[in-house]
């Protein structure tokens, strides 16, 4: 399917068609906006295809979740509150669009349904406790009767589901930073005496011995007991080992101990390879 970059004037017709077909044209203007939106990013852990946004000036009062806008009036703060009639002058809604993506027509609809539905959620004042809660399900749920099951509109809408495409150079600035994280990546495994295999991933040296450094210290403290602790310790920086759990989403770089427990597909992973070197193995039949 061809992909296209949507232009300012064809996101504004779709949005009439859509206004037309899903909200019995209920929904009021809306300002578009094509956005940069994280293009200095160098993961894509979290990127954002659209959103939905206001003008910067508005509160929520949080018992009642209702808008406002705080105006001077005879020298004193007052509070505005967003009703049918001022929504649109005072929350200002702007639909963003990511302008470093291509993708299918049918693509940049669902992201446009998806948003209008937070509008019409919101409209014409009321900021719900979850963005895509109670209501905006049920905003999902009408849109779907109305499009007579054609139109399902998801929380997220997952880039690589729907064919989105990011652009060229961004892909290439982030596989350069992707790739020169995973030379210095090292994988640390620990078998658990309980049968659990844990898995951290770190660049740090410092790290990986504190870990080791911290596990003998509770092998000598337990004299020679190792049941609850560890009974092995692994590091790998295996190229395919480590591009496999990078794929796999194991690739925060933390400063600190945080363990995976391996999914049983991945616990004998480092077990296969020979360019795994054991830190420790641990002798079991000197405990006692
Ligand atoms: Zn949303």
């Amino acid at each position: 399917m061809k992909k296209i970059k949507p232009t300012l004037g064809w996101i504004a017709a779709e949005y009439s068609k859509l206004n037309e077909k899903l909200f019995d044209g209920k929904l009021g203007p809306c300002k578009f906006e094509l956005s940069d939106i994280g293009s200095k990013k160098l993961t894509d852990k979290s990127d954002v295809l659209g959103f939905f946004g206001s003008a910067k000036d508005i509160f929520i009062d949080e018992s009642t979740r209702k808008l406002y806008v705080v105006k001077i009036l005879n020298g004193k703060e007052t509070k505005c509150w967003l009703n049918a009639r001022n929504f649109q002058k005072l929350f200002k809604p702007v639909i963003h669009i990511n302008s470093n993506y291509s993708a299918p027509k049918s693509s940049w609809r669902a992201i446009l349904v998806h948003e209008m539905c937070h509008y019409k959620t919101i409209f014409p004042g009321i900021w719900p406790i979850r963005h895509h809660g109670k209501n905006f399900h049920e905003m999902a749920e009408r849109i779907y009767k109305k499009s007579r099951g054609r139109i399902k509109v998801e929380d997220t809408i997952k880039a690589r589901t729907l064919g989105f495409e990011l652009d060229y150079k961004i892909r290439k600035t982030r596989k350069k930073f992707a790739d020169k994280k995973k030379s210095k990546l090292k994988a640390v495994f620990l078998v658990r005496d309980w049968g659990k295999t844990e898995l951290t991933m770190t660049s740090s040296d410092k790290l990986v011995k504190a870990i080791f450094d911290l596990h003998s210290v509770f092998r000598e403290k337990a004299n020679g007991d190792f049941r609850g602790l560890c009974s092995e310790l692994a590091v790998s920086t295996d190229p395919k080992i480590i591009e496999k759990l990078y794929s796999r989403g194991y690739c925060t770089d933390f400063k600190v101990y945080k363990y995976w427990t391996l999914p049983d597909d991945l616990k004998n992973i480092f077990r296969r390879k020979s360019s795994i070197f054991l830190l420790e193995k641990p002798d079991k039949n000197k405990a006692g």
